[in-house]
């Protein structure tokens, strides 16, 4: 038995939105009246950035610490 994924109604056969027609129509019209509170590109545009260099920054400071682990280790088994 297929089921609305918002309601939980029973539907008569499976939709592609997971949705039944009542909530299919809600969803619609909601991504309409709120589209301009959704979708401010601009602002998306600049926290993606922001996530991005800050992973950018993470990963240059996990890899600077591996290689002075590395060459600490190195030094060891030299003996230096
Ligand atoms: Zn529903």
């Amino acid at each position: 038995m297929t089921r609305c994924t918002r309601c939980g109604r029973t539907l008569k056969a499976p939709t592609a939105s997971g949705l039944g027609p009542v909530c299919q129509v809600k969803s619609m019209t909601r991504c309409e009246a709120t589209a301009d509170l959704w979708f401010d590109t601009e602002q998306l545009a600049q926290r993606a950035r922001q996530r991005v260099n800050f992973r950018i920054e993470i990963s240059y400071k996990r890899a600077l610490r591996d290689v002075r682990q590395d060459f600490a280790a190195a030094r060891g088994r030299l003996g230096l």
